[in-house]
């Protein structure tokens, strides 16, 4: 699939790359209906941050499920989901506590400029709409 890939300043190139497949049994597999440039992209763009490596881009998004890990039990193939920059997995004190851009497990998403995006501990990251689409 093709994807956004920061180069360094005022280099972006649009690269194919794998498609996305299930690694842990908390994943989940969207597919983008909409994704954005963040104030956060721009920073690197510009060169105000070094780029030491080719970047793939986007970490704001929303999407349809396609495929869910065996563990995922909040949202279902078709759903239409709404995802967060940061990952959580709802279940560490921080996270309880309404905090989840501090969860113990957090990373951060990158590669949501492109046709799907795999999202780590989905049931924490995502948040499912009541709009089912195919
Ligand atoms: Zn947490």
């Amino acid at each position: 699939m093709r994807m956004t890939i920061l180069h360094g300043t005022r280099d972006i190139r649009i690269e194919e790359r794998d498609d996305p497949t299930i690694l842990e049994s908390t994943d989940a597999i969207i597919r983008l209906a909409a994704t954005c440039i963040c104030g956060s992209d721009l920073w690197p763009y510009r060169g105000i941050e070094e780029v030491s490596s080719p970047t793939p881009m986007g970490h704001e998004y929303c999407g349809v499920v396609e495929d869910v890990g065996s563990a995922v039990q909040s949202v279902k193939s078709g759903q239409f989901v709404v995802g967060s920059f940061a990952t959580s997995d709802n279940t560490c004190a921080n996270c309880r506590y309404g905090y989840q851009s501090s969860c113990v497990h957090r990373d951060f998403i990158t590669r949501a400029q492109a046709p799907r995006l795999r999202v780590p501990l989905a049931d924490g990251t995502l948040v499912p709409t009541r709009t089912r689409l195919r």
